[in-house]
């Protein structure tokens, strides 16, 4: 059965725009039209751009622009625009539609052909086909308006091009869904603990999401409405999709706590669905009448496509939303994780990552195990919890920080590495990685940016998709891949500290 709330992002729409202008006569504007359609029609059958690509009228004056950027505004399917010059359109005829234009903006510089037709081309041909500068009078006012955008360059046939447009789209489906979000906390953050706190004002201002406040006893009633023929049907369930523990089988000591953590599941889904809500917290420092942690709930909850964070860490419960959505269609998954401790062994440097219980499954093809064990912190009931590997292969961590004065994102490409050992005594899922360019330089960067210990695992989308998530935000992203060094990111760090407070306005 699927609960996914991870949406089909074919549901979303990208407009493509061309811009041009009245004088080149009604001859010249058929065939501007008809070749961007044609542009339009390779993006729409591109297998990786997912979301739906709607061709419109080519725009020729600043009233159509204008109207455009408003339709596009107040369109909910519409979760960006893509725009191309292939003629000259005077860019003062964009000013008004930009400056109203509150939807993610893509510049796509491209051109109808790829091969000058070097035996024929004449002057005819030379207006039709001269992006090359009506596009830079479009990037022009673009910058001088301080419009956020991706630019994209090259012909629509080439993979790279298509690819980094699917990228952008699955970004600003991303920023779609935080603009949807609504976030439910079950209590507040773990006592004391800094960098989970953050300004929820600003972030629904930044990233449009809702986040409040519901007291954990609201879910311990829906949670206790759980009816026994709904906790038989998920424990049948549960038996069916992983390897149960033969301690918790029906008949068996424990069965009593799985069908227990069954009933967490149907009344934290119950609660969930009723609020519309699509990402939640927990703390295990205020469980109320809950008599265990939520851990396998959480697990399958986040499976689904729900946001989570742990210890009321609603930033980064809002990040593996968002992963969720920019990741939907593609292998791979997107899960909490927890820096946790480290293999220091010179050459052979590691990062265990983990959490208490609540490691989302999608971050693996195996059948996960379905186990309890005694967890030392919540003072409740043991926890019953799905146990597996992450799989091998890249992926990226992803933090969330309040500075003061705005949100930063931290960002480390990483490789996921097959367990060099089994570890049969650690009864939670896990993830073992190697971080890039090395695990000193990452984990001195990290600790320089004041970056969280909760992330976002994703091993289903790159760096690539939070860059353009980023740049729609306009929110500071500082990225450790390969090419990072202390000294540059150290300058980074500063530069950025002077520009995102400049860039607020004084
Ligand atoms: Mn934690």
């Amino acid at each position: 059965m699927t609960r996914s709330i991870v949406p089909d992002l074919a549901t979303s729409e990208v407009w493509f725009l061309t811009g041009s202008q009245g004088l080149y006569g009604e001859e010249t504007l058929k065939q501007v039209a008809e070749q961007s359609k044609q542009i339009a029609d390779s993006l729409a059958g591109a297998s990786d751009i997912p979301v739906t690509v709607v061709w419109k009228p080519v725009l020729t004056d600043s009233d159509a622009i204008r109207r455009m950027a408003l339709d596009a505004n107040s369109a909910d399917d519409v979760v960006g625009v893509i725009a191309w010059m292939h003629t000259f359109s005077p860019a003062k005829m964009w000013i008004t539609g930009l400056d109203l234009l509150r939807k993610p903006l893509l510049h796509l510089h491209t051109q109808a052909n790829v091969e000058l037709p070097w035996d024929t081309i004449d002057m005819d041909f030379m207006n039709l086909n001269q992006a090359a500068h009506g596009d830079r009078e479009f990037g022009y006012i673009q910058t001088r308006l301080g419009v956020a955008r991706k630019t994209v360059v090259g012909h629509v046939s080439n993979p790279d091009v298509t690819a980094k447009i699917g990228t952008w789209t699955r970004a600003a489906c991303g920023w779609a869904a935080t603009h949807e979000l609504k976030l439910a906390r079950f209590g507040d953050n773990m006592r004391y603990v800094a960098v989970t706190e953050g300004d929820k004002t600003e972030a629904e201002l930044r990233f449009g999401v809702q986040v409040n406040t519901w007291g954990v006893n609201d879910l311990v009633e829906a949670v206790d409405a759980a009816s026994d023929a709904d906790v038989d049907a998920l424990v049948a369930e549960y038996e069916e999709l992983y390897d149960v523990s033969p301690e918790l089988r029906v008949g068996a000591d424990r069965h009593e706590s799985l069908r227990y953590g069954a009933r967490i599941e149907l009344g934290l889904r119950s609660f969930l669905e009723a609020g519309g809500f699509s990402a939640f917290t927990t703390s295990f420092e205020d469980l109320g009448g809950l008599r265990q942690l939520p851990g396998l709930a959480v697990q399958r909850l986040m499976a689904d496509g729900y946001g989570f964070g742990a210890e009321g860490d609603w930033k980064t419960a809002v990040l593996v939303r968002a992963a969720k959505v920019m990741g939907a269609g593609l292998p791979g998954g997107a899960s909490l994780m927890e820096d946790y401790t480290y293999n220091l062994v010179p050459g052979e440097e590691l990062i265990l990552g983990a959490h208490m219980l609540e490691v989302c499954p999608s971050l693996t093809k195996s059948r996960p195990k379905l186990e309890i064990h005694a967890l030392g912190i919540g003072g409740r009931e043991d926890p019953v919890r799905l146990v597996f590997d992450t799989d091998a292969g890249p992926a990226i961590v992803v933090a969330l920080s309040d500075m003061r004065d705005r949100f930063r994102l931290v960002a480390n490409v990483v490789e996921v590495v097959d367990l060099p050992h089994p570890l049969p005594k650690l009864p939670v899922a896990r993830a073992i990685w190697r971080p890039q360019p090395d695990f000193a330089t990452s984990a001195a960067a990290w600790l320089t940016a004041g970056a969280a210990h909760h992330t976002v695992m994703s091993t289903a989308v790159g760096i690539e998709v939070f860059e353009d998530f980023a740049e729609i935000a306009r929110n500071e992203l500082v990225v450790i891949d390969e090419h990072t060094t202390i000294r540059e990111f150290q300058r980074e760090l500063r530069w950025n500290q002077a520009y995102y407070r400049l860039a607020q306005g004084l």
